[in-house]
């Protein structure tokens, strides 16, 4: 089962299919004596090609036998996805059945009529219409398998599951992926069980098993992306397909857990689209600079491909493949290659250390924020509610749509920290609810860094007022999902509290009644934060020090990043003096005096980039360097399509602190060499 993910859990109760009566041996599956057989657990990796597991267990195994589970603890109460990112992982896992009925190889199919009827007695005793969809579904086109077959389709326990497989004589593969939480229990419980008969394989371009993974990362994540796919060779090996009839379906998992999608614009999680969608992105990708950050053009102008990568209808390989064959030398090209990087550095992240979806990874940090929970402000948040129009917009776009492009991401994520002052994990389980794409890998990794948990030097808060008049300026996106200030003139949209009266009374918007004030005045919560945030900083960046707590923040500089952040910025350091607090005029200055030779805002460069022999950078676009040079962690960018800014050179606090960019730590940040302002920079 894919970890689309849920809390911590127990052993499932109720029935595991197919049963250890109904799981044939590789020999009788094959049909030649003393037969390898492999099962290919599916999780979330759901695509049949550049599949290392499922490449390597057709050239090694007689009989091979896909198989995907549904794990009923990832559903109902304990679930933590939303209906709509089900229903995408059902049409995937129908899509992948499909994509195995293709596979050019013979195939045996047995049914097990025994899972049939303890389904139908367990799952739905009461519920004719869940009996009748068990077998002879009705599902939407989208979810019916053109026939049953390719994929055994299980349920129950995973770990009982494969034990069963393993003792009728199969071997098991499944591709490695990083997971939290219940995901994570389940699969040390199946190391713990199963042993050696379970193989992880490592085949996403991570870095696993070594003390310090970051050790030439991006050079060994390069090499990775660049050498040919693992396809599986089914006519070389004359490798049997084994499907086990569970008469399970995804429709019926639909009926039985009333999976209701409710969202809009929602993708179709099939292959196909996955495949249309990859290929239209490559005829506008030199387009792609300019439609990253507002949001009403990110929507169509970036490439949509992430539910499909982290589902793994397609593999980031085969992404960054199509994109290096296929699409026109460009910025767009460079910029969106880098984003393939910046998911694995994520990924990788979570892979080295499972902590990140529930624990502050920076310890000086546990807890930021308990003092201040406030549930009324929580819930203003999360229903855009909150009086400021581009985070309300876009909360609600998230509650909508379950998706969101990074800059709004980013900037409710900074906001809900920042300026509300709530727990951070609040809101990242909130994201990990709404998301479609989300991934555990990225998501809490990504809210941590901004939320600026991890001891980093640099912070930012976003300014939601300015990215108002940066991104929406005519107030369309704004207007779409917060319809109740269509009427206000757009000059007051950045803030709508400042509408003259006899203004709101001309055209009908009375703020305060038919939409919110702002639940918290914006100046004095930053300079709130900024107090209480600089007095931890110091401590936080000494922790970095610690080879324990440098693994688990993993930056792409290993543990020399993380060691010269804390020289610099520890309590130790000059700079990270805690006897006095340091005051926004010091901060000015040291915003100067850190800037990187490179313009980087990101204090920990301290080296240049390593440089190519024609003395330029070797890094492809803006990708994190992780050659250990370079301190600090790559915070994606999408400044390059943002115009210069004037008001940021103006003394103006609100402009100067305000909007940060988005940059990474290979040192040329946002790309278009322009200066940043981060917090520190
Ligand atoms: C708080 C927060 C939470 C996020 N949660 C997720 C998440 O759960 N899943 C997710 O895929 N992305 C997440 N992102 C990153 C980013 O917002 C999305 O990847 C992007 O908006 C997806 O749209 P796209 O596929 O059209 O992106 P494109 O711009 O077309 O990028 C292509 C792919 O590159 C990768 N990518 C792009 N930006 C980033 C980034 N900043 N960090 C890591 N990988 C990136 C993704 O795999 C993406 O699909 C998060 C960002 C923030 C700030």
């Amino acid at each position: 089962m894919v970890d689309t993910d849920c809390t911590e859990g127990n052993d499932t109760a109720g029935p595991t299919v197919p049963s250890q009566a109904e799981i044939p041996t590789p020999s009788a599956a094959a049909a030649t004596t003393d037969a390898t057989g492999y099962v290919v657990w599916h999780r979330k990796h759901l695509r049949v090609a550049d599949h290392r597991a499922l490449a390597e267990a057709v050239a090694g195994g007689d009989a091979v036998c896909p198989l995907f589970v549904f794990d009923p603890r990832f559903y109902g109460d304990a679930g933590l996805a939303c209906d709509s990112r089900l229903r995408f992982l059902h049409e995937a896992v129908t899509s992948l059945e499909r994509q195995y009925m293709n596979t050019p190889t013979d195939s045996t199919e047995t049914t097990a009529s025994e899972s049939w009827r303890l389904l139908v007695d367990e799952m739905c005793p009461e519920q004719p219409s869940s009996r009748q969809s068990m077998r002879q579904s009705d599902p939407p086109d989208v979810l019916r398998p053109p026939e049953v077959g390719g994929l055994t389709i299980g349920y129950g326990d995973p770990v009982v599951l494969l034990s069963r497989f393993i003792d009728r004589g199969w071997s098991v593969v499944t591709m490695a992926a990083p997971t939290g939480r219940y995901g994570y229990q389940r699969d040390e419980r199946i190391k713990r069980v199963c042993g050696n008969a379970v193989e992880f394989v490592s085949g996403d371009g991570l870095v696993r098993g070594e003390e310090w993974p970051r050790d030439r990362w991006q050079e060994r994540v390069e090499s990775w992306l660049e050498t040919p796919r693992h396809e599986p060779e089914w006519r070389q090996h004359e490798t049997t397909r084994v499907t086990i009839d569970t008469g399970l379906t995804p429709a019926a998992i639909d009926d039985v857990f009333a999976v209701t999608p409710t969202k809009t614009k929602v993708p179709s999680g099939t292959h196909r689209e996955a495949i249309i969608r990859l290929r239209e992105f490559i005829e506008r990708i030199r387009s792609y600079p300019g439609n990253i950050s507002a949001p009403q053009d990110a929507r169509g102008g970036t490439s949509g491909l992430s539910p499909y990568l982290n589902f793994g209808l397609l593999s980031v390989r085969q992404v960054y493949q199509h994109c290096t064959e296929s699409a026109p030398e460009s910025g767009g090209r460079s910029m969106f290659l880098s984003r393939l990087f910046w998911n694995r550095h994520y990924n990788q992240k979570l892979a080295d250390w499972p902590g990140w979806t529930t624990e502050a990874v920076n310890p000086v940090f546990a807890g930021f924020n308990d003092e201040t929970h406030d549930p009324a402000l929580v819930t203003a948040w999360k229903r855009g509610q909150t009086g400021y129009p581009m985070v309300d917009a876009s909360m609600r776009c998230l509650r909508d749509t379950g998706w969101l492009n990074f800059r709004m991401r980013a900037m409710c994520a900074s906001f809900f920290s920042h300026i509300l002052q709530q727990p951070w994990r609040i809101g990242a389980d909130w994201y990990h609810h709404h998301l479609i794409d989300s991934d555990v890998g990225i998501n809490y990794t990504q809210w941590q860094s901004q939320a600026g948990l991890i001891g980093k030097p640099s912070q930012r808060v976003y300014n939601p007022r300015k990215q108002v008049r940066d991104n929406d300026p005519g107030g369309e996106w704004i207007t779409e999902w917060v319809p109740e200030l269509t009427d206000l003139p757009e000059a007051f949209l950045p803030r709508p509290e400042r509408t003259p009266l006899a203004v709101q009374e001309e055209c009908g918007v009375r703020i305060g009644d038919v939409y919110p004030l702002p639940v918290v005045e914006f100046e004095a919560r930053r300079e709130a934060f900024w107090d209480r945030y600089e007095r931890l900083r110091p401590a936080a960046a000494e922790l970095l020090r610690r080879p324990d707590i440098a693994k688990r923040a993993s930056f792409s500089g290993g543990y020399s990043a993380a060691r010269a952040i804390a020289e610099k910025h520890g309590s130790g350091s000059v700079s990270g003096d805690t006897t006095r607090q340091t005051s926004l005029g010091d901060i000015d200055k040291n915003r100067r005096g850190h800037q990187g030779p490179l313009g980087d805002p990101d204090d920990t460069v301290e080296t240049p980039r390593p440089a190519g022999p024609d003395g330029r950078s070797t890094c492809v676009g803006a990708i994190p360097t992780g050659v250990g040079q370079q301190a600090g962690d790559p915070s994606p960018d999408d400044r390059a399509a943002t115009p210069a800014e004037p008001e940021e050179t103006t003394a103006s606090r609100e402009q100067s602190d305000a909007e940060a960019t988005e940059t990474d730590d290979c040192g040329v940040g946002n790309g278009d060499g322009q200066a940043t302002l981060d917090r520190f920079s």
